[in-house]
């Protein structure tokens, strides 16, 4: 038994006492795929000594599943031979309060030899923060989520209406209180735009916890939806003719105890790093919207004027630019001034996002890049002359757009390493072929109740 090996056995010990104590009877390890799906293998709790060391079998051929769960074959990906081992992240292990008797782990993905898989996204993210911590830099992140009940669902009545949780404050009640008991800090929670609709959102972490968070806060949402008689949609358009659900990125760059967005002579105070950090990401944001917005689906949500950040600008509070500039209320500045991305929606794999928004803020950090001015309006509104001046444009407005930018994207290629990139490549395109000539209806209906 190597050291390493040791440790987790006597980690797992420890796990299995405390997870037997809280009723834990059986383990659901998550990973994420390329099409932005969780999927799940499950083990009961006296298998965890095992499981902790040697790990669970799984195909690699899910690397290249679908939103459909059809199967995309692609030079090296999508045959039916081969086998992985999935390990819990014993940090991470946490009992489900919405569903006793079960605990969740995030897992990560290893070869039989031992060694990490090239496909596995949690230690992309690794990389990804490692390689930033290598520069001394730190980053917190967090997600919000929005999801739809659907327009019968609970708490029909206005917008952000107050009326609302006449209907549906227990239920909200009941997933403020399952992710508390998860040790998840929650910072909001409301009623959205459309009748149906809810928001969640969580306080910042270190970049692989955030992405952990938010496939457990999705898995509560759903939990408790269920045992309130709902169904729970986290899909980019829940309903054909309603706003989209978003999946909103916060990020801050550190430096220490120093929060980089802060405090320096860049615009709204950011220093010279953060600058160059968030100059990096709208330079590479045609590309990450492939990673981001990855379904056909996404790019119904991603229009103007929805608050959905459609233009590639950025502006201090400015909800219709996909780089929302937060500078924070005075006095707690320098702790909460962040960047909000707002181009996202949560059929994106949340690993792969962390990880690739990382790699590109990274880049434009070696490359000392500048942000373009500021635009603080709704670029939809603006006379297009004065947007090509300053060097504004849409995002792509279709997946086929995205995917374009993706393949040509160095920096993402990069960092994802072959193995990973040219599975997504091949996800990203087997998705746009599966949706071709679908009406808005009939992807909405294909996606709703997928993610
Ligand atoms: N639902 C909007 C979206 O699709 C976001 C609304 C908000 O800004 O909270 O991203
Ligand atoms: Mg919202």
């Amino acid at each position: 038994m190597t050291a390493g090996t040791a440790d987790r056995a006597a980690s797992a010990d420890r796990a299995m006492a405390g997870m037997s104590e809280a009723g834990v009877r059986v383990i659901a390890l998550s990973w994420v795929d390329n099409a932005g799906i969780g999927r799940v293998k499950a083990v009961p709790l006296a298998r965890l000594p095992r499981l902790a060391v040697h790990g669970v079998g799984m195909s690699p051929v899910f690397d290249t599943f679908l939103v459909d769960d059809s199967i995309v074959r692609a030079d090296g990906h999508g045959g039916p031979v081969g086998d992985l081992l999935l390990l819990p992240d014993l940090d991470r292990l946490t009992p489900l309060a919405a569903q006793p008797g079960w605990a969740w782990a995030p897992a990560d993905r290893y070869g039989q030899d031992g060694e990490p898989y090239p496909g596995c996204h949690r230690s992309f993210v690794n990389r990804m923060v490692q390689a930033a911590a290598g520069l001394g830099l730190g980053l917190r992140m967090g997600f919000e989520t929005e999801w739809s009940t659907g327009p019968g669902g609970l708490g029909g009545g206005p917008a952000y209406g107050l009326s609302r949780l006449a209907d549906s404050g227990s239920y909200l009640l009941d997933i403020v209180d399952a992710l508390t008991a998860q040790g998840v800090e929650v910072l909001q929670i409301h009623p959205e735009y459309e009748p149906g609709q809810f928001e969640v959102s969580t306080a910042p972490e270190d970049p692989l916890g955030a992405a952990d968070t938010a496939v457990l806060v999705r898995h509560t949402v759903r939990t408790v939806s269920r045992a309130h008689g709902l169904r729970a949609s986290f899909a980019p358009v829940p309903e054909p003719a309603g706003i989209g659900n978003g999946g909103h990125v916060h990020l801050s760059l550190w430096r220490g105890e120093e929060n980089l967005m802060h405090g320096g002579t860049g615009p709204c105070g950011m220093t010279r790093e953060g600058e160059a950090f968030l100059g990096g990401v709208l330079r590479s944001l045609p590309a990450l919207t492939a990673v981001g917005c990855p379904s056909p689906a996404s790019y119904l949500r991603l229009a103007p004027s929805a608050w959905a950040g459609a233009y590639r600008c950025w502006g201090r509070e400015n909800r219709e630019a996909a780089l929302r500039f937060v500078t924070g209320p005075a006095g707690e500045a320098a702790q909460r001034a962040n960047a909000e991305l707002k181009c996202f929606d949560q059929a994106a794999n949340p690993y792969l996002l962390v990880g690739s928004v990382i790699a590109a803020g990274l880049a434009g950090h070696e490359d000392a890049v500048h942000l373009p001015e500021q635009f603080a309006d709704d670029p939809a509104r603006a006379d297009p002359a004065e947007l090509d001046r300053l060097g504004i444009d849409r995002l792509p407005a279709g997946l086929d757009a995205a995917i374009r930018h993706l393949r040509d994207s160095v920096v993402l290629r990069k960092a994802m390493g072959d193995h990973l990139f040219d599975a997504l490549l091949a996800v990203r395109e087997g998705e746009h072929r599966l949706f071709a000539g679908r009406s808005r209806t009939e992807t909405v209906e294909a996606t709703r109740r997928r993610y």
